[in-house]
């Protein structure tokens, strides 16, 4: 998958989880941030790959990409699989905690489970790839859906760009459209 499709599967299923929990309130710093992570969370196991936008972004990106690539076995390899997401997740604890006393106005177990939620959004649309994940790494096995690969997306191809991205869109349409009440008393009433 791209990281356009990355980013915005990774907001839809941010937006989806806060809007089946119960409402809390938080600061809009948090909200921010907690995006900002989210997005970033979205595309992190692919720092992978060379041509990441993860990389391409940073001036000499391309380098350090593909030590990287080296380092982590590969492309939709240990960033891939639920040993790397728990051992980042560990990491992005790290930096927030070491984060925290100059934004102490953010939450930053919110920050971290938006992180979360954007990596795991990531493993679960690449799994819809032809690649498949190697999800239960160091056993070296690629799972994908549909089982036959034939049947699984090609990324950057047609599928991607005029049903699931579209399909994405459609779900936030969605999902704002019939919480629309809980949106509003969200932004009145719950964002200090
Ligand atoms: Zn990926």
């Amino acid at each position: 998958m791209t990281g356009r499709t990355h980013d915005l599967a990774a907001i839809t299923a941010l937006g989806a989880v806060v809007l089946y929990q119960p409402v809390h309130t938080v600061s809009l710093a948090t909200i921010l941030v907690a995006v900002f992570a989210n997005l970033v969370g979205g595309i992190a196991p692919d720092i992978d790959q060379p041509t990441a936008p993860f990389w391409r972004n940073l001036p000499i990106g391309g380098y350090f990409g593909r030590v990287f690539d080296t380092l982590l076995g590969g492309h939709r390899f240990l960033t891939h699989s639920i040993l790397g997401v728990v051992v980042m997740g560990w990491l992005a604890k790290l930096l927030l905690i070491f984060l925290h006393p100059i934004m102490p106005s953010v939450d930053g177990n919110l920050v971290w489970l938006a992180f979360m939620i954007g990596m795991a959004s990531h493993l679960v649309m690449d799994t819809f790839t032809k690649e498949g994940v190697p999800w239960l790494l160091p056993i070296p096995i690629k799972f994908g859906f549909p089982p036959l690969k034939s049947l699984r997306i090609t990324t950057g191809k047609f599928v991607e760009v005029f049903v699931i991205f579209p399909g994405l869109v459609i779900v936030n349409v969605w999902l704002y459209y019939t919480h629309y009440r809980q949106v509003l008393d969200i932004l009145h009433k719950h964002v200090a």
